[in-house]
């Protein structure tokens, strides 16, 4: 029998163990965990529309139409006209003539990945991709080769010395980093040598480019480069679920082969339904992304002024590099004591050695949220060890 306690007790050992808190309320800058109020610097809500009141009036509104459960598949009898319209809106909204709609990301990813690729196929893969999209390799079965971070040299060299079907995925925003891949040159790479080029855009939908519609509009790219647009409806949008935009012969190429869209009840249809109004919203509303835009250049500045070691990053996502795993949870729980909520990232979820802070930023902070959090680590800045950079 495996000893499960005994592989416990070694995570506690080496800082590695994780534990869930719980939180009441709705998600919002302000959370409350165990009775008292925390101001979240940790949510994936980048412009505050995980309880925003038309959204939820949406909900509301859509539920004695459509009720609640998803009730079966798509392909049996779940396939409601409210999830068939956002899947119209979300093809508008990121120019590409389809879209198919899935129950979570990390779903979207395996299904995707393994419909598109198999036995004899090789995929080439970012070395800082999202667990889904290296889980959606594992289960594709085709050969995987993983390129050093951003590194186009290395993606070419290896995609010169292959032959057969090839497909190139990343993160559009990288998740724990927060950079932006150079989808120019993977598109340019990818025509060149004849592969497919999957984009998974979880943490740009929303918040970078003209309306919010993602990192590949952002470079001024559309589906001729990026074929395959995936995107996650649970962080910027606010709500819940995932989708994958592309032509009508890729959608329709999913929906018979993608076995998590296949094999799996329906999202209720009610949901489908707000997250249209919550894109309505973020096409509308430039104001937030502005006002989210001025935020991370405030926290930018006067971080590093502080000496704190940041990514090269633009986006809502700016981790403080820590390195020590205990320093990071030190920083962390430091930070806690005085009312702020911003969770230490560990390996395996970023490479070891590589522990940091995860700071995100979102359109529902105000810029004195800011200023209370940036006093908060300046008083914390002694726990860490002197950075690389200057002070
Ligand atoms: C969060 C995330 C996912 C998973 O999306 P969920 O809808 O939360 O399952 C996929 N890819 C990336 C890059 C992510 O950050």
């Amino acid at each position: 029998m495996r000893d499960f306690e005994g592989e416990l007790a070694q995570r506690k050992q080496a800082g590695l163990y994780r534990t869930r808190r719980q939180i009441s309320g709705p998600q919002q800058p302000v959370l409350t965990s165990d009775g008292k109020p925390l101001l979240s610097f940790c949510s994936n809500d980048y412009l505050g529309l995980a309880n925003h009141p038309a959204n939820i009036e949406a909900l509301r509104n859509a539920l004695p139409e459509t009720g609640l459960g998803g009730a079966s598949s798509h392909l049996i009898c779940g396939h409601h006209d409210a999830h068939h319209q956002l899947e119209q809106r979300l093809a508008r909204f990121t120019g590409r003539s389809s879209a198919l709609f899935f129950s979570t990301g990390y779903m979207a990813n395996m299904g995707v990945i393994s419909a598109l690729a198999g036995r004899g196929d090789t995929i080439f893969s970012d070395r800082l991709n999202h667990a889904s999209i290296i889980d959606g390799c594992i289960l594709s079965r085709a050969k995987v080769r993983r390129y050093a971070h951003g590194d186009m040299a290395e993606l070419e060299a290896m995609l010169a010395q292959t032959s057969g079907h090839k497909l190139v995925v990343t993160d559009g925003v990288f998740s724990m980093d927060g950079d932006v891949a150079r989808l120019k040159e993977l598109a340019r790479v990818c025509r060149t040598h004849d592969a497919l080029l999957v984009v998974d855009d979880a943490h740009g939908i929303g918040v970078l480019g003209p309306q919010g519609r993602g990192s590949v509009a952002e470079q001024g790219m559309s589906e001729e480069d990026v074929p395959v647009l995936i995107g996650t409806l649970g962080k910027a949008v606010g709500t819940s679920g995932a989708f994958v935009a592309g032509s009508s012969v890729l959608i329709d190429y999913l929906v018979q082969k993608a076995r998590t869209y296949i094999y799996t009840t329906a999202m209720p249809p009610a949901i489908a339904t707000a997250t249209c109004a919550s894109i309505d919203l973020i096409e509308r509303d430039d104001e937030r992304r502005q006002h989210l835009r001025e935020l991370v250049a405030v926290f930018r500045e006067q971080a590093s002024a502080m000496g704190y070691e940041l990514m090269p990053s633009e986006t809502p996502i700016q981790p403080i590099m820590v390195g020590n795993n205990w320093s990071a949870l030190e920083l962390s729980r430091a930070l806690e004591e005085r009312g702020f909520l911003v969770i230490a990232i560990r390996p395996p979820t970023v490479p070891a050695g590589e522990a940091r802070l995860r700071v995100t930023l979102s359109a529902a902070h105000s810029k004195s949220d800011l200023d209370r959090l940036l006093r908060a680590l300046s008083e914390c800045r002694h726990l860490l060890a002197e950075p690389d950079i200057a002070v």
